[in-house]
């Protein structure tokens, strides 16, 4: 029996915005959103608003994500923020292994590895787990090998506990802030795989997991994709910068179910 999973659409700001700019944001949001959504929305501002957003969603039921967690505990880490902080402040979600952070950043298969663990220890806390293949890789057919290597490093490293706790972003390093979408038949190919691949592991958790699609997801795109299968809801990077059109994105849940 196929469990229908409640969609979710995530809002990563990236390094983008201001005091002002987060508050006026929130406020444009919670005034354009579908009051049923919200529980199905998370925003990801950068580390120092956290706070202030946590306060301008008060009850809304929109949730809060941090863009990246240290892979360590609290100590001596200069610069580093621990799950256990971002827990404390009130974040629900957390991105770890977003491809900005494994090329730019040098994050391996194994910190990401570390990053989910750390964030699993906070019972409060959802990793949402980046993987996806460069226009490189995708050209050369070796995209399932990476989507499928990056997976696998999770399911090893976790235990089926945890991992039952995790969300999946399938983001292609080649659609992300690129204007190039995924077809919507490309993309549920992949997340069909990634499926399976937990599935052979326990298909119950296969069955409720959340995959989420990011790359160039905006509200032109998004209920073609949305509506796919195993498209379980979106990782939105610039569209999530403008209220009327990351409520439109939001809003498609609505139509898509
Ligand atoms: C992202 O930042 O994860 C992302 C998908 O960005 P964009 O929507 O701009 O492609």
């Amino acid at each position: 029996m196929t469990l229908k999973r409640r969609k979710k659409i995530v809002g990563n700001w990236k390094m983008n915005g201001s005091t002002v700019f987060a508050r006026t944001l929130v406020s444009d949001l919670l005034e354009q959103l579908s009051p049923a959504l919200t529980e199905q929305v998370c925003l990801c501002p950068p580390m120092p608003y956290l706070p202030m957003v946590a306060e301008a969603l008060g009850q809304s039921g929109v949730s809060l994500g941090a863009q990246n967690v240290s892979s360590y505990n609290d100590g001596a880490y200069t610069g580093e923020v621990s799950a256990t902080m971002l827990a404390d402040i009130g974040c629900d979600h957390v991105i770890v292994g977003h491809s900005e952070r494994r090329t730019l950043f040098a994050e391996t298969d194994a910190i990401v590895v570390s990053k989910v663990a750390k964030a699993l220890e906070q019972p409060g806390l959802t990793p949402i787990l980046c993987v996806g293949e460069t226009r490189e890789e995708r050209e050369a057919g070796q995209w399932q090998a990476v989507i499928s290597r990056q997976m696998q490093a999770v399911l090893e490293g976790i235990d089926r506990a945890g991992v039952a706790r995790i969300i999946v972003a399938y983001e292609p390093v080649w659609a992300i802030g690129t204007g190039l979408t995924a077809t919507a038949e490309q993309a549920q190919e992949v997340h069909a795989l990634i499926r399976q691949q937990v599935a052979a592991l326990d298909s119950a958790i296969a069955d409720s997991l959340l995959i989420l699609y990011g790359g160039s997801l905006n509200d032109q795109n998004a209920k073609e994709l949305l509506s796919q299968p195993d498209i379980d809801g979106g990782l939105v990077g610039g569209a999530a910068l403008v209220a009327e059109k990351f409520a439109r994105v939001c809003n498609t849940l609505a139509e898509v179910g």
